[in-house]
């Protein structure tokens, strides 16, 4: 077994991969610089896993507070950081300082030498690319942020949920401004929100992203767009406050469900395919039945023409997306983020799969990550646990080393590229 794994391994780290997802600022030169090596690390997934072990709230405030001497910070995280070091997101950050400053991990020893290393990153121009291009061996990243991008690593996914929910009428004013329009009518949102995709595709949108699951749940029930005419008058009943009160916008939830089934009408008119976070929500706590994929099953019926990319393995419903991509055409599994949510599950959900899925329908990375650095230690174990997996089904005689290593090829790269119609050259 361990030699098919080293075999398949030595293949697999070759390959300039596709990432299906980040969170990144979209050129470097906009990157944060008011930041230590601490507070940058901590801005998402692994404050998560050091809340959980017992860090208070303030305890991560003061410990993320840059301002702050170092040590002093280290002192109060320390205990925590030990208990939470062997999660995904911990061994992610370890395994990124070996690799990018040959340092023995974010600990007590390193972390000085580690900070002053992190700073020069960020004196230094050509970072991202020493990252991405050059340590990573990213061809290509699809990027979930707004704004300008590096063309040379970045491939923008758009994301429409202002219009399903906008919360406030800052929001319906800011999407007034942008396009010119008044909302009075119904059709005057479905006009920007149209004219919205329009403009994301003429900035190289290559998909569209729901990221609701954090804040309702994925049933979209089918109800018709006369529905949604409550939600602009909500967004009437607010114009006459001052700015300096709240203006709440309260959509209901029938507003919401119209304006995804418009989005998806879109998506399938333009042939784009759709990125849904499902499973766990980053953050200390959230409604995780919110984000069950089997809430999206009647969506996969109704819009057989639009290709969902179902986010995160579901995590922890990768058995149910299992069934789901085996039963649908238009549905696929995306394992951005889930080489750090959990290993082990990465490495036997792919194991599943492959006895139940076809293999174009898989994508195997992708970092979702907010700072540059840890994507390093992320693509290193998607590598290593897409190695794992292929060299059980090896072991197993499922097929040779050399067809693992195709399929790790469709796996992380020809397979995104088809669906979101990539073009690597
Ligand atoms: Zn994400």
């Amino acid at each position: 077994m361990r030699d098919y794994y080293d075999a398949i391994l030595v293949y697999i780290e070759e390959l300039e991969i596709v990432d299906t997802h980040e969170h990144l600022v979209g050129l470097e030169a906009n990157r944060e610089r008011e930041t230590d090596v601490l507070q940058e690390y901590l801005t998402h997934y692994f404050n998560s896993d050091l809340r959980s072990a017992g860090l208070s709230a303030s305890g991560l405030r003061q410990v993320m507070d840059h301002t702050q001497p170092l040590m002093a910070r280290w002192d109060i995280v320390e205990p925590y950081w030990e208990l939470a070091r062997h999660t995904g997101y911990g061994r992610s950050l370890d395994v990124t300082v070996q690799a990018l400053y040959g340092l023995d991990g974010v600990r007590r020893e390193t972390l000085v030498a580690l900070d002053e290393a992190f700073r020069q990153t960020l004196a230094t121009p050509g970072h991202y690319r020493r990252v991405l291009k050059e340590a990573s061996r990213i061809a290509i990243s699809l990027l979930d942020a707004d704004g300008a991008y590096d063309p040379a690593l970045f491939r923008p996914v758009v994301r429409l949920d202002r219009f399903i929910w906008p919360r406030n009428l800052q929001t319906v004013l800011q999407i007034e401004q942008e396009y010119g329009a008044t909302i009075r009518t119904l059709d005057d949102w479905l006009s920007a929100c149209d004219a919205a995709l329009k403009r994301a595709r003429e900035q190289g949108a290559v998909a569209i992203k729901n990221g609701l699951a954090y804040v309702r749940s994925l049933r979209y029930e089918p109800v018709s767009l006369r529905d949604a005419e409550r939600g602009i008058a909500a967004m009437r009943a607010v114009r006459h406050m001052p700015d300096w009160e709240e203006q709440p916008v309260n959509v209901d939830v029938a507003f919401q469900d119209a304006m995804f089934h418009f989005i998806l009408g879109l998506a399938e008119r333009e042939g784009l395919p759709v990125q849904i976070h499902t499973g766990i929500q980053e953050g200390s706590g959230n409604l995780l039945t919110n984000s069950d994929p089997q809430l999206l099953n009647p969506l996969f019926i109704q819009y057989p023409g639009v290709n969902f990319d179902i986010f995160h393995i579901g995590y922890p419903y990768q058995h149910t997306l299992s069934a789901l991509a085996k039963m649908f055409p238009n549905v696929y599994i995306d394992m951005c983020w889930a080489h750090i949510i959990s290993p082990t599950a990465s490495v036997n959900a792919l194991a599943e799969w492959i006895d139940a899925v076809p293999v174009n329908k898989i994508s195997a990375f992708g970092g979702d990550y907010g700072f540059v650095d840890a994507i390093y230690g992320h693509q290193w174990m998607a590598r290593q646990n897409v190695a794992r997996s292929l060299a059980r089904k090896v072991d197993e005689g499922v097929f040779d080393v050399s067809r693992a290593c195709e399929i790790a090829h469709l796996l992380f790269i020809d397979n995104p590229v088809q669906l979101f119609g990539l073009d690597l050259t």
